[in-house]
């Protein structure tokens, strides 16, 4: 009793045995229990969500016929876009409504194979215009091989990047999509000098909530451009990128160096992301800090750069300090910039602060490089400890009060509760990288660093780390840090109003133009419950 007729369920049933009737295009919505098994978790193993449905989609059109048939129907139903699942809390399920399997659209494109187009564009004799079309469920590393086929790369870069294996859809093997990342932001370490991979797309193909298949730039549809850019799904669903791309280099020195000095450390870790011009020969490719707490090993499954003989001493020093904390950095080169590397790397890292003898280098392959947290994954896999919950927390703090941070929530928290032994992510980058026109949101200071807790647990043991994550939050409230989350969560609306804060009415105003059924990405519990 009390339950509306037809329920949503019943409608989408009703839509699938139509759609079958109908169609001779091959594309199916599954309710089977292997279908709404995969499609109600997500990496996080945190929450579980059941969809009514699953579509896995042969072309557009499909996805389009769907989000249309959702608006004309007196009850809508949710639909969720999945890229790879890798969010940690939800934000790719859709309870009760019916999930999009977007990696089903991998080898779809209207006139290529792969799905991927790679291009150049010669805008005069010596400037290159390069970029590739790449479809919205494209795995990333599926992008970097079609794309160093012709000697090119991807100019901004998640950090995670893992070789394909057979391209089927919610295996346990790991990639972030094309869509997935979009929505958020991308960030990594060569964000300081090329923004986060949301700042390095040209164009889009989007079909909106109201099912409508536009294209998108920043001179055309510019509002639903810049909406979906770190939009949370809410705008659209992305089916094309297209994005920038640069001659790939063909070899990095990669340097590690340790501090047990915060000050210090943050102090260089400024000075080298002043250095941010996209031409500057003389700027790093690549800088990134992490710590070293608590934990036995100086790597960690994102990272095995420090070889077997320095342990102990590496060891020795995090149990002397507490916390060590480890700035690392890359230059790229190529055989024209062979002889020159060094000695530009030497000039950029003179006069740093880190702990004399604590500094390591290697000489490595780029594709050895871009995919350095493949061996510490493919590890966890094989101990069984991949597939576990993941309490992650990723905030970004405003450079004035990082010191703050570390010392109440690093030397505070997290020192006191000695619970985290997982990587701990914390490098700066400039804000002048991000256009303010983007969803995205970040703190309003010139320089904000990213933090990253990306804890890994025990089924049972999540929780202790969700109080910890609590605690950080509620630290940096009460004396007035005011960090934003990345990947963000929140359980309230007035959560996320406090989030967007000043973009919060642009956000709203976008949600009623492109969605106003609400129906779209309800996972991130934005607008839906
Ligand atoms: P999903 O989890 O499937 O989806 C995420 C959100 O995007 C959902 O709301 C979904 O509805 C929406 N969505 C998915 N596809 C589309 C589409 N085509 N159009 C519109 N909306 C869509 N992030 C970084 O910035 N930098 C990193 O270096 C980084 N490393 C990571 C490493 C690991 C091991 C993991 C698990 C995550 C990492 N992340 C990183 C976070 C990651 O970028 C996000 O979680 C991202 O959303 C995951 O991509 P996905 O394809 O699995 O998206």
């Amino acid at each position: 009793m009390g339950e509306k007729f037809p329920t949503p369920t019943l409608l989408i049933v009703i839509f699938f045995i139509l759609s079958r009737l109908i169609s001779t295009k091959g594309y199916s919505l599954r309710d089977d229990p292997e279908s709404i098994r995969l499609a109600s978790s997500d990496y996080g193993h945190i929450l579980r969500e059941n969809p009514a449905a699953v579509l896995y989609p042969t072309s557009i059109d499909d996805i389009s016929s769907l989000i249309k048939f959702s608006n004309n129907i007196s009850t809508p139903f949710s639909i969720a876009a999945r890229g790879h699942g890798h969010s940690t809390m939800g934000q790719a399920m859709a309870p009760n409504g019916v999930v999009v399997d977007m990696m089903s659209l991998k080898n779809h494109h209207p006139s290529h194979a792969s799905g991927i187009i790679v291009n150049t564009f010669n805008l005069s004799v010596n400037n290159y215009y390069y970029y590739a079309d790449v479809g919205g469920g494209q795995l990333w590393i599926d992008v970097l091989h079609a794309t160093l086929e012709h000697g090119l790369a991807p100019v901004a870069w998640t950090d995670y990047l893992y070789l394909t294996v057979g391209g089927i859809a919610w295996t346990d093997y790991l990639y972030l999509t094309v869509g997935g990342t979009l929505s958020n932001a991308d960030i990594s370490s060569s964000a300081f000098r090329f923004g986060p991979q949301i700042s390095n797309v040209y164009e889009m193909d989007v079909v909106t909530g109201h099912g409508d298949f536009v294209t998108c730039s920043p001179q055309n549809n510019s509002d639903l451009f810049f909406g979906v850019l770190g939009g949370l799904g809410q705008f659209g669903i992305i089916t094309r990128a297209r994005i920038a791309l640069e001659p790939a280099p063909k070899r990095v020195k990669w340097v590690r160096m340790l501090y047990n000095d915060f000050s210090a450390y943050a102090r260089d870790q400024e000075r080298l992301i002043s250095v941010n011009g996209r031409k500057q020969s003389n700027a790093l490719d690549y800088l990134e800090g992490s710590l070293l707490i608590n934990q036995g090993s100086p790597n960690n499954w994102r990272s095995s750069f420090f070889p077997q003989s320095t342990y102990s001493r590496i060891i020795s020093l995090v149990t002397k300090h507490g916390i060590i904390y480890s700035l690392e950095v890359a230059k790229y080169y190529d055989q024209h910039t062979e002889t020159t590397v060094d000695k530009e790397l030497e000039l950029l890292l003179k006069g740093l602060s880190f702990l004399p003898g604590f500094v390591f280098e290697k000489d490595v392959a780029y594709v050895e490089f871009l995919n350095r947290v493949k061996s510490g994954e493919e590890k966890l896999q094989s101990q069984g400890q991949w597939d576990v919950p993941h309490p992650w927390l990723n905030l970004f703090v405003p450079k004035s009060r990082i010191s703050d941070f570390d010392a109440g929530v690093l030397k505070g928290i997290v020192l006191k509760r000695n619970i985290t032994t997982a990587p701990v992510l914390l490098y700066p980058m400039n804000r002048t990288k991000w256009d303010d026109r983007m969803s995205a949101v970040v703190p309003e200071e010139e320089v904000f660093y990213t933090v990253g807790f990306l804890h890994s647990s025990g089924f049972d043991e999540w929780e202790a780390f969700e109080e910890q994550n609590k605690e950080i939050l509620k630290f940096c409230a009460s004396v007035g840090i005011e960090v934003k989350q990345y990947l963000p969560y929140y359980k309230t609306q007035q959560g996320w109003m406090n989030h967007f804060g000043s973009k919060w009415k642009t956000f709203q105003k976008r949600k009623a133009l492109f969605d106003p059924k609400k129906i779209l990405s309800p996972g991130q519990r934005i607008f839906n419950k």
